[in-house]
């Protein structure tokens, strides 16, 4: 079964890109941000945990995030039908835990797509979003606040990937239609 990771900073088209891959390929979403929000809305324990994490711009504690991330993917394994993670990991604690929650179930990470957008473009995009969506934490403060996890925690995975083998790169060169084209190609050329 694919195990995918979609990967990049705030903005860089995560959940647009991981919707399209869905609809090519019938792949079960796991967005841990959607998660997140949702539990927020339905005002849940772990929804008055989290939003005092998402609202600062911070990370939800990994032990927690990886106890969610695992009950949700073992609810979208059982359909079969290959998994995108979006939005996890974001920490090398998270990816670790990743692998070998996979490893303990016979699975592996097939590949991490990390989506390259220069920095004017996502903050143009959040700051758009903040308009259209309203999320909480597009506004200016928070989102340098993400930029700067982003940068201490998250991007070192790049690393990581490589090193597992597993990452491709992709640069967004100004259109979402060409974004999503290569990321089709090159999911279909691993299932040939
Ligand atoms: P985009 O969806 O545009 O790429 P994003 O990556 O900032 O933007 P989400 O993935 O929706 O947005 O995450 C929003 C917030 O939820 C994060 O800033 C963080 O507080 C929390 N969060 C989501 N995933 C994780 C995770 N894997 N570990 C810890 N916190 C998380
Ligand atoms: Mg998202």
């Amino acid at each position: 079964m694919d195990n995918i990771v979609i990967f990049g900073a705030p903005g860089s088209g995560k959940g647009t890109y991981s919707a399209e891959l869905v609809k090519h390929f019938g792949f079960g979403h796991i967005s841990t941000g959607d998660v997140l929000r949702g539990e927020i809305q339905a005002c849940t324990e772990l929804g008055k945990i989290a939003k005092g994490y998402i609202e600062q711009g911070q990370l939800i504690p990994d032990e927690l995030m990886i106890d969610i991330l695992t009950k949700v993917y073992d609810e979208k394994r059982a359909l079969g039908k290959g998994v995108i993670f979006d939005g996890f990991p974001r920490t090398l604690a998270q990816a670790e835990a990743l692998k070998s929650m996979l490893e303990s179930r016979g699975e592996s990470m097939t590949i991490a797509l990390n989506l390259i957008v220069d920095d004017a473009e996502l903050i143009r995009r959040l700051l758009h979003r903040a308009e259209v969506e309203g999320r909480a934490d597009d506004n200016e403060d928070t989102i340098r606040k993400r930029f700067e996890v982003y940068h201490s925690k998250t991007k070192p995975l790049i690393d990581w990937f490589r090193n597992e083998g597993v990452l491709e790169e992709f640069t967004f060169k100004g259109s979402c239609e060409g974004m999503v084209k290569e990321l089709i190609d090159k999911l279909e050329s691993l299932q040939s």
